[in-house]
């Protein structure tokens, strides 16, 4: 594996290398002695250990920040912007390198793994426009003689906390927009697979972020509770489940921090009968079963209406197809899930499917894979029959399973989406340009994707899950990103000449 060495240090008597924290420009070693392995999902190799930082270290990174704000946010517009445009240029250098090691700790295959880097690494070239997305708006003469301004300040020291999925895409959805917008930023990566993440890290103070401006401490609920409290911190952003998404929005809310959570999810596509076969079916199988399920924006309900309930059958015929295998493997489709923990957790909810009704079309229980017979691997997993009142439909699943309902009308299939809690994404598959128009207008998710399997906006625009998926109400990178990490200040001038002198005083509330 290409792991850069001054990222880890030892831990005596544990052998393996001990990733480490990034505190006012340093990669030191914890003093912590909880360690976590980072474990290889498809051999479970130990390939690291993962310290839980210690209040001390929580308390140093948080102090750093402060103390840079005080120069960062006084920094140049264009110097910023510099950086920026180094960071992307190292990101691409060094993609398939930093790719390698992210299928070696998350499990997803190598080409899924640079796509995570790639659709982070365009926002870090969005960052680069930071000179137009920062502009304040003037007008002139508001009343007579004066005129008003808003300026778009940076906030302080923000906070970053995020999951195992997406270990490059995620962190890079929220250090480079904070820190661009001349904020410091503190960053708490997923324990499960932190190595990818330093990379990045490494990479964007190779670019010139300066001491201080990005430090990163590991944990779990101890350190995020932390952050979450901590008098020095003005804003958590945080991307998880929805169980801890809503104790950190509350948590920070109640220390008087912005905050914003994007959770878990349950995404529908609708198939409707005159939609393109082909190019619908491998769409949905692709966004099911792609990352072994364990995306936010997988599909994970396919609806069918009316006579396109069956095409059932071609859905299994390529689900079926799929190869499982480690990530590193080539033609891998399906790699493992992230843990032996989070594999039970999906075969259990399959058997309760099975036990609650659910027509079993495909079982990926059991799947053996030449060579890698410790993998967490679980097979592409097909259920028909699905009922909203099923533990399969309540729960999101996270893992390769698609779960199949029957509707009649898109009415019906509206009603089904809409009454569901989450809002993350949902997609359409039709030709009919009126059926799009009255299921874009009507549905109630975030993210419509018009037979676009994962509607993922780019980040011209701004990740907007909603209801059940979201808390707060700005969503991560684009122009809402530039919101949440900005305050808005507001700037009143008169200026006098003699002519314009007031000669009395006046009590009255007008300009
Ligand atoms: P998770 O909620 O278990 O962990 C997320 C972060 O919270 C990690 O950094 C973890 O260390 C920390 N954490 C875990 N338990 C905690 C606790 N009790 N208190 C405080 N912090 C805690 O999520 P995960 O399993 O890493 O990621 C998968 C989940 O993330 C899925 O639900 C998925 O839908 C969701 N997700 C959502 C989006 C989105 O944009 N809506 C994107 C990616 C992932």
């Amino acid at each position: 594996m290409s792991t850069t060495p001054h990222l880890y240090g030892s831990h005596s008597p544990v052998s393996h290398p001990t990733v480490r924290l990034l505190i006012q420009g340093e990669f030191v070693d914890s003093r912590s002695t909880e360690l976590h392995p980072v474990v290889n999902p498809a051999t479970q190799e130990v390939l690291a250990q993962v310290p839980m930082a210690t209040p001390d270290e929580v308390d140093a990174a948080v102090a750093a920040a402060r103390q840079a704000f005080v120069t960062w946010k006084a920094t140049p517009l264009a110097v910023r912007m510099r950086i920026m445009l180094r960071f992307q240029a190292l990101l691409r250098e060094h993609l398939g390198r930093i790719a390698h090691v992210l299928t070696l700790e998350q499990g997803k295959t190598l080409a899924d793994a640079e796509g995570d880097i790639v659709r982070g690494l365009e926002v870090v070239e969005h960052a680069c426009a930071v000179g137009t997305l920062q502009l304040g708006e003037f007008a002139e003469n508001v009343a007579n003689g004066v005129d008003t301004c808003t300026l778009r300040q940076p906030i302080g020291v923000c906070a970053g906390i995020t999951p195992f999925n997406f270990p490059a895409m995620i962190p890079l959805w929220m250090f480079p927009m904070a820190i661009v917008c001349g904020n410091t930023f503190v960053l708490k990566p997923s324990e499960q697979d932190p190595m990818s993440t330093m990379e990045l890290v490494d990479l964007a103070m190779q670019a010139g972020v300066p001491a201080g401006v990005l430090n990163v401490v590991h944990g779990g609920k101890d350190v995020v509770d932390a952050l979450c409290t901590h008098p020095d911190i003005v804003a958590v952003s945080f991307v998880g489940s929805t169980a801890v998404g809503t104790h950190v929005y509350d948590l920070a809310s109640q220390h008087g921090k912005r905050a914003q959570s994007m959770m878990g999810a349950k995404n529908h596509a609708v198939i409707l009968p005159d939609a393109h076969p082909v190019q619908s079916l491998n769409a949905l199988v692709g966004a099911a079963f792609g990352a072994a399920g364990q995306r936010c924006m997988a599909t994970s309900v396919a609806v069918f209406v009316g006579a396109a309930r069956d095409w059932l059958p071609e859905v299994v015929k390529r689900a079926q197809a799929l190869k499982v295998n480690a990530g590193t493997e080539p033609g891998t489709d399906v790699g493992p899930v992230i843990s032996p923990r989070a594999k039970a957790r999906i075969e259990a909810l399959i058997a309760s499917g099975v036990a609650e009704g659910a027509e079993l079309l495909l079982d990926g229980r059991g799947v053996q894979v030449a060579g890698y017979p410790q993998g967490n691997f679980v097979g592409p997993t097909v259920l028909a029959g699905v009922q909203p009142h099923m533990q399969v439909y309540a729960q999101e699943i996270f893992g390769p399973v698609l779960v199949c309902m029957a509707v009649d009308t898109l009415d019906e299939a509206i009603a089904l989406v809409n009454a569901n809690p989450f809002g993350n994404g949902v997609g359409l598959f039709t030709q009919s340009g009126a059926a799009a128009r009255k299921f874009q207008s009507e549905i109630d998710v975030g993210q419509v994707g018009i037979n676009v399997p994962i509607p993922v906006p780019v980040p011209f625009f701004s990740f907007t899950g909603s209801r059940g998926s979201k808390l707060g109400d700005l969503g991560p990178y684009g122009k809402q990103a530039v919101q949440f990490y900005t305050q808005t200040k507001t700037v009143t001038t008169r200026w006098f000449d003699d002519a314009s002198v007031n000669t009395g005083v006046n009590t009255t509330i007008s300009l």
